[in-house]
């Protein structure tokens, strides 16, 4: 897929390229290979943002690692976060005793990770770690410690490899800035809310 693409052309502008994105992740899977050593940790996925972040980043680890999955669904609207998160598909087996790494594509208020964390450290887990592609620290609201990030972004609406706007611009291969014309023209459509930006 090039810029001249369909999908690019909803982006204001593209964040991170293929190349930018596989060059962190690859930087990102040798720390954790080093810090893991003698280890075989847990990679857990939260679907479906960070699918396929995970993907390339579990097959950068040289490590005798699992892999599990997730998935959260936030009450409230795409504007104003409740705080509440529900959990929508729990892991097959159990984190007692594991050494666990939560696999994100963006932390934004903190507040799905935070929840997260806790259901998991109450479930026995040796220890727990957080991973995420990208970070926006602006909107945090929830204390997080995020211990491996691939890019901190501005306080805008990202979309591409993995993140999606009404589940549409997931298989972008780069990070853009979601242009704001397409949520107007959804909101118009459909009385969709626009994401906050
Ligand atoms: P938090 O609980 O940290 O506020 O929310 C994290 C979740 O909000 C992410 O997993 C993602 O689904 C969504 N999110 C937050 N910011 C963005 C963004 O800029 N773009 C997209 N596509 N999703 C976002």
């Amino acid at each position: 897929m090039n810029h001249d693409a369909l999908l690019f052309q909803d982006l204001e502008s593209v964040l991170y390229t293929r190349e930018q994105l596989q060059t962190s992740i690859a930087e990102m899977g040798k720390r954790i290979t080093r810090d893991y050593q003698g280890k075989s940790p847990v990679m857990v996925c939260i679907l479906k943002g960070a699918s396929l972040f995970f993907c390339d980043l579990i097959r950068e680890i040289d490590l005798p690692l699992e892999i599990d999955f997730m998935a959260t669904s936030s009450y409230g609207s795409s504007t104003i976060s409740s705080g509440e998160v529900k959990l929508i598909k729990d892991l097959d087996r159990s984190i007692h005793g594991r050494d666990v790494l939560l696999v994100e594509d963006i932390v934004d208020t903190g507040m799905t990770l935070n929840y997260l964390k806790k259901i998991l450290m109450g479930r026995g887990a040796a220890s727990l770690r957080i991973v995420t592609l990208l970070d926006k620290p602006s909107r945090r609201v929830a204390p997080l410690t995020v211990d491996y990030i691939c890019f901190e972004v501005p306080d805008a609406f990202v979309v591409g490899y993995g993140l999606d706007f009404d589940e549409k611009y997931r298989n972008l291969p780069e990070v853009g800035i979601l242009s704001p014309r397409v949520y107007a023209a959804a909101e118009k459509e459909k009385g969709a809310e626009a994401p906050h930006s």
